[in-house]
């Protein structure tokens, strides 16, 4: 019997506005090079609570203010409910943005009122005003959540660092929430206290853009065996692919930013 897969994808129109599909198609992709079926579910306007709850793994991105709006007003009742559940029950996502910003208690956007978010996340994110820097640029960090810093380190043999981009106005201060990771280099979560994203349950959110996942392929490994182990209950390992170009491309990067020399050899 051949695994499946669903990956539930947060409203691909409405927030793909910075390349964060390449996140699904990397879960995709690596998920049938092993040879498990796919199926790539859009948690849209038109979805149910029921689609939220029939999915694997989630995979939210970016998006403007104004189309934040509309998602939020959206993922109200029933679909509010459905992804408390999943993550709460620990089914794995990755969130960019203004999907972390949604997750989160609130966000104050530039211009305009409050939108209140889902409240399973505990921090608030706030842009200080239009006429504020927006952070804009290569991002990398190292990861610090506990538990996700083990399971990467055990995968690959070496401290994980994430390479990405970020872009954002808003400035996300965190709760009781762990941080996804400190920056090595960028601004991060605000700029101001080193933390980058947040880690919850097998939820991982983070301001890093890039996409995340073909830079930094291992985390996508983490989140497709993480979703398997919990859908089949049972042991599940991942063949190793040829991640080669993914590694040299990781490689220019922390030449390019002079980064520590640790970051470019632990995943060689
Ligand atoms: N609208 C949010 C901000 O500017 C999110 C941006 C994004 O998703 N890149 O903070």
């Amino acid at each position: 019997m051949s695994l499946e897969l669903t990956i539930g994808w947060l409203y691909p129109t409405l927030m793909s506005t910075y390349g964060d599909r390449g996140n699904v198609i990397t879960i995709q992709r690596r998920a049938q090079w092993r040879g498990y079926n796919v199926r790539v579910l859009p948690l849209d306007q038109n979805a149910t609570g029921d689609d939220i709850k029939s999915v694997d793994l989630i995979v939210g991105g970016g998006a403007q203010d104004r189309q934040q709006e509309i998602v939020m007003r959206d993922l109200q009742g029933a679909k509010a409910g459905a992804m408390r559940e999943k993550i709460e029950n620990g089914t794995p996502g990755v969130f960019t943005c203004g999907s972390p910003q949604l997750l989160g208690h609130y966000y104050e956007p530039g211009l305009g009122q409050r939108i209140e978010g889902l409240g399973i996340l505990d921090l608030v994110s706030v842009h200080p005003g239009e006429n504020t820097k927006r952070c804009i640029g290569n991002l990398v960090i190292e990861v610090t959540a506990t538990r996700l810093a083990r399971d990467l380190e055990e995968m690959t043999g070496g401290k994980a660092y994430l390479v990405g981009f970020e872009n954002h106005g808003g400035r996300t201060k965190l709760g009781k929430v762990e941080a996804l990771g400190k920056v090595v280099y960028g601004l991060g979560n605000n700029g101001e206290d080193g933390t980058e994203g947040a880690f919850y349950q097998n939820a991982i959110a983070t301001y890093s853009h890039g996409p995340l996942l073909p830079k930094n392929p291992f985390v996508a490994d983490w989140l497709i065996q993480t979703a398997l182990r919990l859908k089949y209950q049972q042991p599940i390992s991942l063949k190793p692919l040829d991640d080669t170009l993914a590694m040299q491309a990781r490689e220019a990067m922390f030449k390019r930013l002079k980064v520590t020399p640790s970051a470019i050899t632990a995943h060689m």
